[in-house]
C-alpha cells in the first residue's frame, strides 16, 4: 500500500512547509486529537527540496474512520493550521 499523501498544508510557518505543500517524508499524526505532532515552528526550511510532496507515516488516531492499524488509508489529507496546532482535515469520526 502506497503512503498516504499530504495534499495540501496551511501551515506556513512550519519549517517543513514550502508553498503550502510538506516536504518531509513522513508526518506522524495523533493521539486523540488529528493533530500533525511533526509540526516545528521556524524560519530555517527543513526537508527535501526535491521532495514535493509529504505523507502520513504513522496516524494514532484510532477513531477516524481512515484508521487501520495506526495507519492512515485515506486517499490523501488535507492539514490546517488552527489555534496553536495543525489539524488533519480529513478526520472522520468512525
Ligand atoms: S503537515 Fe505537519 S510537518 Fe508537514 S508542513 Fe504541515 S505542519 Fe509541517
Ligand atoms: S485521515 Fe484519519 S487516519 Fe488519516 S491522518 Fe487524518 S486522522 Fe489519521
Amino acid at each position: 500500500m502506497p503512503m498516504t499523501k499530504i495534499i495540501e498544508c496551511d501551515a506556513e510557518k512550519c519549517v517543513y512547509n514550502k508553498d503550502k505543500k510538506c516536504h518531509t517524508y513522513g508526518i506522524n499524526v495523533g493521539d486523540d486529537l488529528p493533530i500533525c505532532d511533526t509540526f516545528m515552528k521556524g524560519i530555517e526550511k527543513a526537508g527535501a527540496s526535491s521532495r514535493t510532496i509529504g505523507g502520513i507515516g504513522s496516524c494514532k488516531v484510532k477513531g477516524c474512520t481512515y484508521n487501520e492499524g495506526l495507519e492512515c488509508h485515506a486517499g490523501g489529507v488535507h492539514m490546517h493550521k488552527t489555534r496553536g496546532h495543525v489539524d488533519c482535515k480529513t478526520y472522520q469520526e468512525k
